[in-house]
Parts: C-alpha cells; sequence; structure tokens
C-alpha cells in the first residue's frame, strides 16, 4: 500500500509523509498537517475490538495511518510500551459514562498523545542515525508531561526549563525525579523568561548540531493516538448483542468531550470518519465559547485574551486545532483564524453541538456529579459532563442511549476545588504517589542567554 501522504491546512506547503509530519510539526506555511485520505474500518473490524485489548486497538488504528510507514512488529512493540495503564469506564446512570483518560503517568489524557509521539519520534530518529534535543519551557504541566513521555528513550534528550519557584512542588518533583535522559533547569526568572531563552536557542545557528526540537501540542503524532479511545470504549459499551453482531439496533454512541485546543475531539472526529457510529459530539467549553457562537453564527471570532476559568487547561480563545475541523468539512482558516472558505456548517451543525459551561455551572456539577451518582469529576471533567446533561435534556435523550463523557484529568491534581465543592481530599493516584521521598535532579541558571547557551554546549556534546 502506498503511505498515506499529509498536506497543509494553509495548502501552500508541499504534501509530506506521516515521519516528516511528525518530526517537523507545523508545515512551513504555518499550516497543519492533515492526511490526505482517511483510513476505514469494516464493520466487522470495528466488531472485533471487543475482544482487543487497549494496545491492541492502538496498534490497529495507528497501523492504518503508518503502513508503509514502520515494520507491524515494531508499532505492536511501541503501543504495548506505550499503553500499559488503565481505562476505566465509570457508570453515571442508565446508559451513561465517564471515560476516565487520568490513569496515565501525570494522570491527564494528554500521556496518551505524549507517550505515543515520543516513542515514534524516537523510532525515526533512530532509524536516520540523527538525535534529538527537545527543548521544553513549562509553567508546570507541559513539561511534566513531556518529560514523563518521552522518560527512558535512548535516542532523545529532554530539557525542561521552568521559573524558579512558580510551580507546584508536585509539579517540579514530577520532572526532577526522573534522571537519565531528562534533565531539568531552575532558571531565576518568569515563565516568559523561559520562553525566551528557548525560542533564542531554536533561532542560533551555532546550535543547528544539537538536533534541537520541541514536542509541539499540533504535531499529527499527538492527534493520530487520541482517536484509539474513542474505539476502545465503544467497543466496550455496546450492548453485548451488539458486540456480537447480533443486532445493530440503536447500535451508536454520542460522546462530549471537555475542550481548548480541540486536540481531543479531533480524535473523536477522525473515530467517526473511520466508521465508528458516533451520532453525535457534545463539544463542551468554559466561558470561551468562541467555538458555540461559531457554529451558531457561522462567523468566527476569536477571544483576546482569552478568559480565565477553573477549567485551567481549555481557557483558549483561539483552538490551535480549529483550522482541521474546519478542513474536514471543506473549508480553509489559517493560523490566524481567517476563513477564506467557509466549510460545510449545515453538516458540522448536524454532526455537532456544543455549549458553553460557567465556572458557576461546573462547581455545581462536580456537587451534583458526586451526590447523585458517586462521581468524583474535577473542573475539565464536570465541563464534560455538564455539557452531555443539557444535551440529553434539551433533545430528551433516550434512556438506552449509550453516552460517554471524557474526564481529562485526575481529581487528585485540583485538590483545593474538590475540597472547597466536596469537603474531602481525593486520593492520589498510583503515579503520584511516593513523589515526595524520591531524589531531586536538576540546575540552577540566571535568566541570561550566554550562560544558557554555554550549558547547552557543555552538557550536550
Ligand atoms: C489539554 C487539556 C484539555 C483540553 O484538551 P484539547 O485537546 O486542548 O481540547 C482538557 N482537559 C485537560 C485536563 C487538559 O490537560
Amino acid at each position: 500500500m502506498e503511505p498515506i501522504k499529509y498536506y497543509s491546512t494553509n495548502l501552500n506547503a508541499d504534501d509530506v509523509t506521516f515521519s516528516e509530519a511528525l518530526l517537523k510539526g507545523l508545515a512551513p506555511d504555518k499550516g497543519l498537517y492533515m492526511p490526505r485520505e482517511i483510513p476505514t474500518f469494516s464493520k466487522e473490524e470495528i466488531k472485533s475490538f471487543s475482544q482487543k485489548k487497549y494496545y491492541e486497538i492502538a496498534f490497529e488504528v495507528l497501523n492504518k495511518f503508518l503502513v508503509g510507514q514502520i515494520r507491524e512488529y515494531e508499532l505492536l512493540e511501541l503501543v504495548k510500551d506505550a499503553y500499559d495503564f488503565s481505562v476505566p469506564l465509570e457508570k453515571g446512570y442508565e446508559n451513561k459514562y465517564v471515560m476516565r483518560l487520568d490513569h496515565g503517568p501525570t494522570a491527564s489524557f494528554k500521556d496518551f498523545a505524549a507517550r505515543m509521539m515520543g516513542r515514534l519520534m524516537n523510532y525515526y530518529i533512530k532509524k536516520d542515525k540523527r538525535k534529538l534535543l527537545i527543548l521544553t519551557a513549562t509553567s508546570g504541566d507541559t513539561g511534566s508531561a513531556i518529560a514523563n513521555a518521552f522518560y527512558g528513550l535512548d535516542n532523545i534528550k529532554v530539557l525542561v526549563l521552568f521559573p524558579d519557584g512558580e510551580v507546584t512542588d508536585r509539579q517540579r518533583k514530577q520532572m526532577t525525579t526522573l534522571g537519565e535522559n531528562i534533565q531539568v533547569i531552575s532558571l531565576k526568572g518568569k515563565f516568559d523568561d523561559c520562553q525566551a531563552l528557548v525560542k533564542e536557542a531554536f533561532a542560533d545557528s551555532d546550535l543547528d548540531y544539537l538536533g534541537l526540537s520541541s514536542a509541539n501540542s499540533i504535531n499529527i503524532g499527538r492527534l493520530i493516538p487520541q482517536i484509539v479511545y474513542y474505539f476502545y470504549s465503544f467497543s466496550r459499551l455496546r450492548k453485548p448483542a451488539n458486540q456480537a453482531g447480533e443486532s445493530e439496533e440503536n447500535d451508536d454512541v454520542i460522546f462530549s468531550v471537555p475542550s481548548g485546543n480541540f486536540g481531543d475531539m479531533m480524535g473523536g472526529v477522525f473515530a467517526k470518519h473511520m466508521g465508528l457510529p458516533i451520532k453525535k459530539f457534545i463539544i463542551s467549553v468554559n466561558e470561551n465559547d468562541e467555538f458555540p457562537n461559531f457554529l451558531e453564527t457561522g462567523k468566527y471570532n476569536k477571544i483576546e485574551p482569552s478568559k480565565n476559568c477553573l477549567s485551567s487547561a481549555m481557557n483558549v480563545g483561539h483552538p490551535s486545532n480549529l483550522a482541521r475541523l474546519v478542513a474536514l468539512y471543506g473549508g480553509v482558516m489559517d493560523e490566524k483564524g481567517e476563513i477564506s472558505k467557509a466549510p460545510d456548517m449545515d453538516k458540522m451543525r448536524n454532526e455537532i453541538y456544543s455549549k458553553s459551561i460557567s465556572d458557576l455551572e461546573t462547581k455545581e456539577m462536580i456537587h451534583i456529579a458526586y451526590d447523585e451518582h458517586e462521581l468524583i469529576l474535577e473542573p475539565h471533567g464536570a465541563v464534560g459532563w455538564k455539557g452531555l446533561m443539557d444535551y440529553c435534556e434539551e433533545f430528551d435523550v433516550d434512556m438506552e442511549q449509550l453516552c460517554i463523557s471524557l474526564e481529562t484529568a485526575h481529581p487528585a491534581k485540583f485538590p483545593a476545588e474538590i475540597i472547597e465543592i466536596l469537603k474531602f481530599d481525593p486520593e492520589l493516584p498510583e503515579s503520584l504517589k511516593g513523589l515526595e521521598k524520591k531524589k531531586e535532579f536538576f540546575d540552577n541558571l540566571d535568566k541570561n542567554y550566554l550562560d544558557f547557551k554555554n550549558y547547552l554546549i557543555s552538557n550536550y556534546k
């Protein structure tokens, strides 16, 4: 089979293969890479997923996109190594479920994408006998997710810069206790100073030999792994008769996705195009309501600056993956949010429902979900669940209808909110336990580019 080609959503760059798109991240015209064709599964194949483990379904999905780009047994090794944690499906009531994507090493759904992207990058780097140094400035969460995802890989090193005293103890320890290929700098400065040093290093041709790269969140290599859990949850929760193929009655699902940059939700949209019977997507957003307004009016106005809400990872006033969604519905949107060709809005409205949830509603939902259904949700997951509740009420959704809302972070990552609302301290997941006792490794540096450059040259030869 011919490998799938990837084009840029700005339509002004050459097509590339998967490995090129993965290692480049952004296209040269600042667009996002998208597959020219979306591979599909037959009903039989989707049925067979009921008998497969998570990593086996991940293999099937990724293999469709990577044919001719990696040997099957090698891909199988990578997915097995990446997905060694559970994906619980918790019942709320009737046929309404919460999918917990918070059991990975940093207790965030971002582990699913980052771990696979790291392994795929490592694979292609090794094949080309190249090396890579990932530079990341962090105010806390991104750095720990990247550090954990790339930890132990043999051809990639990671250097994380965090502002001295501006990350929580737990966040710092998630980065500094790893060691091996993960190095960390505590910078006497702010997050912006960290980011400025990283940017200057990228632009410095003296450092080209280091193979500097960023593990950018718009990378297509992060998006494809996010298709898998939609197939997985459906394979587990569709009725046994449907699993066995004896009945096709009401054999579909509604997903609610708490969304910020729309990477998570795009994984679901891809799953639908691959053949998963998704009846509706509910895109649940916080008070940054640019998308529900766009869906309603067809006019797009980004929100600048974005609003600060409780679900902080979703404080996005211009979702970076929106150009991909617009492209899938036949339109063209550039990186600034300018639409030069309108997408098919009627089709989009048919398939997608979107709702903005206020902070007050989010807090109330954390309370209600616990009182009525014993679900412990943190602010992001509560936005998703509230979007689903509102949809079910507005459209009088049938009791039998399978609905799945995504929980994207572990409640223990938001202890203050949970204690305030539910009056107890959520228990730490295994992955976050025992950090206090581990030894920390990091260096201290002033916010001075020459010092940083010398540090890079002397540490990475
Ligand atoms: C990143 C993040 C989101 C938003 O995901 P997108 O793919 O950007 O829409 C939601 N919840 C949590 C906890 C996150 O970290």
